[in-house]
């Protein structure tokens, strides 16, 4: 776990920090947010966060490949138990 956290989801996974420019392409194994995409600047944030939240706050790195040596980073894949709930739980830890 790399501590950056995700600014839409709080996932403390990142393996950049997306701020302050918001385009380095990183993409968030929890909420599948593209930084340069989705979010291209802080304003962009709570709206990302909210669509993402409405759609049942899915995880989104899919870790069905149990062949792919990239898939053994415990991290990205899907906690158990994920559910909205735990989103606004890690969301809530993240910014308070
Ligand atoms: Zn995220």
């Amino acid at each position: 776990m790399s501590g950056i956290k995700c600014c839409v989801c709080g996932w403390p996974g990142l393996e950049e920090d997306p701020a302050p420019m918001y385009d380095n392409h990183d993409i968030c194994c929890c909420c599948g947010t593209q930084f340069g995409l989705e979010v291209r600047s802080v304003g962009d944030i709570a709206g990302v966060r909210r669509e993402w939240l409405e759609e049942g706050a899915p995880w989104f790195y899919d870790d069905d490949d149990e062949n792919d040596p990239a898939d053994d980073d415990e991290t990205t894949k899907e906690p158990n138990n994920w559910n909205k709930s735990a989103a606004e739980e890690q969301i809530k830890k993240a910014f308070g």
